[in-house]
């Protein structure tokens, strides 16, 4: 696993190099926004962390012009809780998800695993299965032209379903995919979010987008039901 780390702090970059290194992850670090972008944008990682005050470009900058070049390299970005800018930004930006400084290493190792698993390098800006599209960079879901709103555990379902549109996929898959890797409930939770996701995606618009297979899991249908 392969990380651009990208943060000026010299000792906190080393510091999690290191624990990276020690976790098995292959880091780079460079200290400048102009330097993220171009190693993002040139070389083939599964994950960039990304610190947002910068020298030279911003680490808002640097996440919006590598989607901008359709670099899908998930990223995860360092704010800080006083700072100029909030998470919110972050994930309108086309962050994938985002740590408050200080941070606690292990957590910062649970979420990097988490975008790994979650992520592959390469993904389409914009989900789509016939009317129903989903996009990942600002969040947002559409029927038949309506946003919808979905809280953030019905999008994380609804991506995943997306993602492997066609396919069926076990409750275990969505469980592990998700929620926390360390999540110990039953997976009849994944019926309860399916039953809240059917009933803002399919129900109003008399679709069954999302089938059950008996047994498997469920299948969300290619041309969106
Ligand atoms: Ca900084």
């Amino acid at each position: 696993m392969r990380v651009l780390l990208v943060e000026d702090e010299v000792r906190l970059a080393e510091n999690v190099r290191r624990g990276l290194n020690a976790e098995g992850f292959v880091v780079d670090v460079v200290h400048n926004g102009d330097d993220g972008l171009f190693n993002a944008e040139v070389n083939d990682y599964d994950v960039v962390v990304l610190d947002i005050m910068l020298p030279g470009l911003n680490g808002y900058e640097v996440c919006r012009r590598m989607r901008a070049a359709r670099v899908w390299t998930p990223v995860l970005m360092l704010t800080a809780k006083d700072g100029e800018y909030d998470q919110a930004d972050a994930l309108d930006l086309g962050a994938d998800d985002y740590l408050t400084k200080p941070f606690s290493f292990i957590v910062l190792v649970a979420r990097l695993r988490a975008l790994i698993r979650r992520g592959g390098p390469i993904r389409p800006a914009v989900l789509e299965a016939g009317d129903l599209t989903l996009d990942p960079a600002s969040r947002t879901v559409r029927r038949a032209g309506d946003e919808l709103s979905l809280t953030p555990r019905e999008f994380g379902v609804l991506q995943f379903l997306m993602r492997h549109r066609g396919d069926v996929v076990s409750k275990t898959d969505i469980l592990e995919s998700v929620w926390d890797a360390n999540y110990e409930g039953d997976d009849n939770v994944v019926e309860v979010y399916v039953g809240y996701l059917r009933r803002k995606i399919d129900q109003p618009y008399g679709r069954h987008a999302i089938e059950t297979v008996r047994g498997a899991g469920y299948r969300l249908e290619v041309g969106g039901g």
